[in-house]
């Protein structure tokens, strides 16, 4: 193994064991896609946090990434993607956008799944820092753009899935839009301290629309920052 693999791989607190207890609460709170469960063992989750918090990042909660941002619950970022490719396969899934790139780690997990994702970030340098990352891990499935995710990407449109790490208190209208027959999208809706995770499913008549569970995400702002 040389230093970049073994940088990758981990040792101590971030090494295959700590990972795999990671995975095994996973499953123990209902996620079972084989595939999702592989990537949150191989993503090294810790090259996607400061060095000060890496011994943390096999843990089951959020933590800071800068700009005020956090990178999300392995818990919650698993969920959002068994809900999005749930019974659906790599074909399927030709073109997925994600609204809040942040580090990259939903990017990442969500990867292998779909054939290309469009991703948005509104804070430039977490879009770049990002992209960099995504590529030295061999990520490179992957359209970077800085802008305000709310208006989606009209030119990539529609998608076969779209998933927003960030909470709006209602829906984009510019988001349903951009969503193909048969897509679907997951989404935290409301204000702080009382978001649930939605998906909206596309329809050939319609939209049609659940909710999954309780969740606590940053906010979806508009513009650029
Ligand atoms: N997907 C990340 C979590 C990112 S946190 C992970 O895997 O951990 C949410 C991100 O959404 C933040 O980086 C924030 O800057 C970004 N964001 C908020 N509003 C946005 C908008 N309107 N357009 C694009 N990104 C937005």
């Amino acid at each position: 193994m040389n230093d970049e693999q073994r940088r990758i791989e981990g040792i101590g607190m971030t090494s295959a064991r700590t990972r795999e207890r990671l995975v095994q609460r996973l499953i123990d709170n209902g996620i079972s896609h084989q595939v999702i469960l592989d990537r949150i063992r191989r993503v090294p989750r810790h090259l996607f946090v400061d060095e000060a918090l890496q011994s943390r990042a096999y843990e089951d909660s959020a933590l800071p990434i800068g700009h005020g941002q956090t990178i999300s619950q392995p818990y919650i970022v698993a969920l959002m993607t068994q809900a999005l490719v749930d019974g659906k396969g790599i074909r399927d899934l030709g073109k997925v956008l994600e609204v809040g790139t942040g580090c990259g780690y939903q990017t990442a997990v969500l990867a292998t799944l779909v054939g290309t994702i469009y991703t948005i970030e509104r804070i430039r340098d977490l879009s770049r820092a990002t992209r960099n990352r995504l590529s030295d891990l061999g990520v490179h499935n992957i359209r970077y753009r800085h802008g305000d995710g709310m208006q989606g990407w009209p030119g990539q449109a529609p998608f076969d899935g779209i998933l927003v790490a960030a909470a709006p208190s209602g829906i984009p209208e510019a988001l349903l839009e951009q969503l193909a027959v048969g897509g679907r999208l997951i989404i935290p809706v409301g204000p702080p301290g009382g978001q649930e995770l939605v998906r909206v499913t596309r329809g050939a008549t319609g939209l049609e629309q659940e909710t999954l569970c309780q969740v606590s995400f940053v906010p979806l702002l508009e513009g650029t920052g």
